[in-house]
């Protein structure tokens, strides 16, 4: 009988092979997602249509990254699916206005430059120091968040500039956090007292 229970406590943690590779994986796209916002940034590099493609190709597969949190092994927190939806939300949209207005190009290369490093913060060991690329990504995030903060700004939105404004609107919808939710990332921003999602 002793034995049984002795088996119990010696189970190993089972961790899918996606939950293992996730690290890789997502230097890989990191790097994908910040190429394409360098192609945007130089007319001569690729045609916008092309940049669109490829965002909807990789759109498309985002589901696949979504249910990495249900693999056995991933220690995600309660507000990666909403971290996942609001990446490729903000995809979508990039893609729609490089589609309808080509000129837009320069703003969608900031646009996709804060979407790398959200995705870069993207983790599946959410609640341990390990995962040193994301808290890294997450540190990035953190001053963006500071430098949209900015309360002379904030005073002031008209002198800010159109773009400012829609660039810390899209920073507002990246930055998910929630309050049930005491992943490393989430449980940072409470005790900072930032913005909340509830
Ligand atoms: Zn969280």
């Amino acid at each position: 009988m002793l034995s049984g229970f002795l088996g119990l406590f010696g189970r190993q943690t089972v961790i899918s092979d996606q939950v293992k590779q996730w690290p890789d994986a997502r230097r890989v796209l990191f790097h994908l997602i910040q190429s394409w916002s360098k192609a945007l940034k130089d007319p001569e590099e690729i045609p916008v249509a092309d940049v669109a493609d490829l965002i909807r190709q990789f759109s498309e597969e985002f589901e696949t990254i979504r249910k990495l949190g249900c693999e056995e092994g991933a220690k995600q927190g309660k507000c990666w699916p909403m971290k996942c939806d609001a990446i490729n939300n903000v995809l979508e949209d990039v893609r729609l206005r490089l589609e309808e207005d080509p000129s837009q190009r320069f703003l969608m290369s900031q646009y996709l430059d804060m979407v790398a490093r959200h995705f870069g913060r993207l983790t599946l060991q959410a609640y341990e120091n390990t995962d040193v690329f994301a808290i890294r990504m997450d540190m990035m995030v953190d001053m963006e968040e500071e430098r949209f903060r900015d309360e002379r700004l904030k005073d002031d939105p008209e002198e800010a500039g159109r773009e400012w404004r829609q660039l810390r609107a899209v920073s507002k919808r990246l930055c998910v956090a929630i309050k049930c939710c005491y992943c490393l990332q989430c449980g940072k921003r409470l005790v900072l007292n930032k913005e909340l999602y509830q």
